[in-house]
């Protein structure tokens, strides 16, 4: 009942620095203001929760055991902005590629919303109402399945993604943010004009 409030993070390009694979802590650099987006959240009450696809796992780029590594870097350098997120899920597999158990044709790679549905429930989390934060149109797709806001940044992939798929599909985004910062002051800001849900009155009636 008491399903907690949470956004949804896509990992590179939002909260790090998008470098292809990051395959090397060497190459691990947080955007500069997604420790200040994300202790937002903290400071708010939303979870702050990280869902990824690493299917470099899959083709071989990396070890399925330097996501935990490189998880544990990003979340002590958060700490150290006065930062946290409460959970990082990944999707190690890729369709095509590699090697079974790796290659395989899963639920949780995004846009599927595995990920999504196995931090819920592991959290207790209510997807109603979400947010999902991605710098991939692809991600923000998965908004309309579980009731959430997507919204796109301009950091990582999202310049080109923004120009292209503007251009060319139909729009999913319901806002365009410069960073992971401006994305969730949005969010916190909507959510304070707004009722909490539409599911906190539907107890409404006469007394
Ligand atoms: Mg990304
Ligand atoms: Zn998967």
């Amino acid at each position: 009942m008491t399903n907690g409030r949470v956004v949804f993070l896509d990992r590179d390009g939002v909260i790090n620095e998008e470098v292809g694979y990051l395959n090397h802590l060497d190459r691990l650099r947080l955007l500069p203001r997604s420790a200040e987006g994300i202790a937002l959240l903290n400071h708010a009450g939303w979870r702050a929760v990280v869902v990824t696809n690493q299917s470099g796992v899959a083709t071989g780029y990396f070890p399925e055991s330097f996501l935990a590594e490189v998880h544990a870097e990003i979340q002590r350098r958060l700490e150290a902005a006065g930062a946290r997120v409460d959970a990082f899920y990944y999707c190690p597999h890729h369709p095509t590629i590699g090697e079974p158990p790796y290659r395989c044709a899963c639920d949780c790679r995004k846009p599927r919303t595995g990920l999504l549905r196995r931090a819920a429930a592991d959290l207790d989390l209510r997807l109603e109402g979400s947010c999902i934060i991605s710098d991939r149109y692809r991600d923000l797709t998965m908004a309309a399945e579980i009731g959430a806001t997507g919204i796109l940044v301009l950091t990582g992939y999202g310049t080109g993604e923004y120009t292209w798929w503007r251009q060319s599909r139909g729009w999913a985004a319901q806002h365009v943010a410069q960073d992971l910062l401006q994305a969730v002051r949005w969010f916190l800001e909507r959510q304070a004009q707004q009722p909490q849900s539409a599911h906190h009155f539907s107890g409404r009636g006469p007394r």
